[in-house]
């Protein structure tokens, strides 16, 4: 039998490749992982994490507000320290990657500081940062690198001026202005964190209703839910170029719209989508073509059209979700090495935008139920949280179910409001057990809270 280096040569150490790499070792084969940058990959290092602190840090301003309402009359929010926030942020984002470094060393797997490229179906060139080369041999590669912010070609300035996601961790000062362009889930929940932490923030979107692929009364709720706290969302637009102005000491961005206006934004970011980061493997030299959105096609085992070479998370463009990557990994490590062959099932998996309110939901939405001709129930609510009853704001939870009426299984779970990422992951749970809206109503209620209304709704 041909000898090779290793077993299993891993690209890319994010949640997916360092899942699987440990998995392997585990079982005792020779494992190795390539990451040109540190691991933890874009959930760790650019994304669901950094994010999620920038999340917390930016509710508090409206907790303020709250507060008042319940007799803290003093109560005020103060200024916010940006430069002590990124370096607690950062020095938790290394503690992190210093974590999954040390797990891979545990497992045994092998961590390589290099950019890992083919050069043929079973050799890799590495190429560490200072510019070393050196080729290795691999029986099985793993293709986990991940996607990367897309910048649209189409708008000149955008590629010089524009930020994107991976820029927002490390501004070097907070903008006092912020235009968001784009409408999906990147856009709202920078658009809420900006705003709590004190910008004054303007999504520009070019559809008509943002979160497109969500439930219709979702992206209504949380559009007012926006507007109610002071974010303009304006749609119908695209930019159409981006110019630096330099106007007294600081410097601002002037952005033509196609309906032939302007604005001005301190900084505008640029949250228009990802795309896999197949560049610079030389897939090429595998006979490995990427599909139109730049994607690795696999079959349902994450395999290429090369046995021995798998591809797994945002590379392959499938539910571009972290616990995603990390189930496709555990699915590729029975498939390939334990005689198991698994694939993970994408059905009804629940997720959660951390927009302000967030969203949860999970499994079909109306106009999927209606697309796929079914017959079904819509149970839904508005209610005032009873966090805001002192000051009666205008803000609302929703909350919607919708039942096939032929079985009474709930086939979908929608909701906008305080802790709807939470409450999501356990109503997935039911969604995917193919619980019934009988069986949810013979659960008894937690009272008082929110989520009783999921279990009370006639
Ligand atoms: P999305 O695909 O969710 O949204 C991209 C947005 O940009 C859409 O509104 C899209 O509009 C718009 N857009 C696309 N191309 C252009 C263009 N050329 N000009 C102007 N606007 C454009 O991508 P995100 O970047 O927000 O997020 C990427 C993925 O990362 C998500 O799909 C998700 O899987 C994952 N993610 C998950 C999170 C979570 O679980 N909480 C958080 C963040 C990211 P249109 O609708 O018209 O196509």
């Amino acid at each position: 039998m041909t000898k090779y280096d290793y077993d299993l040569f891993v690209i890319g150490a994010g949640s997916g490749g360092v899942r699987a790499a440990r998995l392997a070792a585990q079982l005792g084969l020779k494992v190795a992982v390539a990451e040109e940058d540190r691991p933890g990959g874009t959930c760790v290092l650019r994304g669901c994490v950094p994010k999620k602190f920038m999340v917390y840090a930016s509710e508090f301003s409206e907790q303020v507000h709250y507060a008042k309402g319940f007799g803290w009359n003093d109560a005020s929010i103060g200024a916010f320290d940006w430069q002590k926030f990124k370096d607690t942020n950062n020095a938790e984002l290394t503690r992190l990657s210093q974590i999954y470094t040390a797990n891979l060393v545990k497992a045994g797997v092998e961590v390589i500081a290099a950019h890992a490229a083919f050069r043929d179906e079973h050799h890799l060139i590495l190429t560490t940062k200072q510019g070393g080369e050196r080729v290795v041999s691999a029986r099985n590669i793993l293709i986990a690198v991940g996607g990367w912010p897309f910048l649209p070609q189409h708008c000149p300035g955008v590629a010089e001026h524009g930020l994107t996601s991976n820029d927002m961790f490390n501004l070097p000062e907070l903008p006092k202005s912020l235009a968001i362009v784009g409408g999906g889930y990147i856009a709202v929940e920078f658009a809420g964190i900006m705003h709590g932490l004190g910008v004054d923030v303007t999504l520009l979107y070019r559809g008509q209703k943002i979160l497109r692929g969500f439930d219709d009364d979702v992206r209504d709720h949380l559009a007012s839910e926006m507007a109610l706290r002071g974010i303009k969302i304006r749609t119908q637009l695209d930019p159409v170029a981006l110019k630096k102005i330099d106007s007294g000491p600081k410097s601002q961005m002037e952005i033509s719209l196609n309906d032939g206006t302007t604005m001005l934004a301190d900084q505008v970011l640029y949250a228009s989508g990802r795309k896999p980061k197949t560049e610079g493997l030389n897939l090429d030299a595998i006979g490995i073509t990427p599909d139109v959105h730049g994607a690795v096609p696999v079959d349902k085992y994450s395999r290429t059209s090369h046995k021995h070479i798998y591809a797994i998370g945002d590379v392959t463009n499938r539910a571009n979700l972290t616990p995603v990557a990390i189930r496709e990994a555990i699915a590729f490590v029975e498939t390939a090495f334990k005689d198991n062959p698994t694939a993970f099932d994408y059905e009804n998996i629940p997720t959660a935008v951390f927009s302000q309110p967030q969203i949860g939901t999970v499994g079909l939405t109306e106009a999927e139920a209606i697309e796929q001709g079914l017959k079904y129930d819509v149970f839904q609510t508005r209610f005032r949280p009873m966090k805001t009853a002192f000051v009666q704001g205008e803000s609302r939870v929703f909350m919607k179910l919708i039942v096939e009426q032929k079985s009474d299984i709930v086939l979908g779970v929608h909701i906008v409001g305080g802790e709807a990422g939470e409450i999501i992951q356990l109503a997935g749970i039911a969604v995917k057990a193919r619980l019934t809206k009988a069986q949810w109503d013979a659960t008894c209620a937690v009272h008082p809270t929110a989520a009783e209304e999921l279990v009370t709704l006639k």
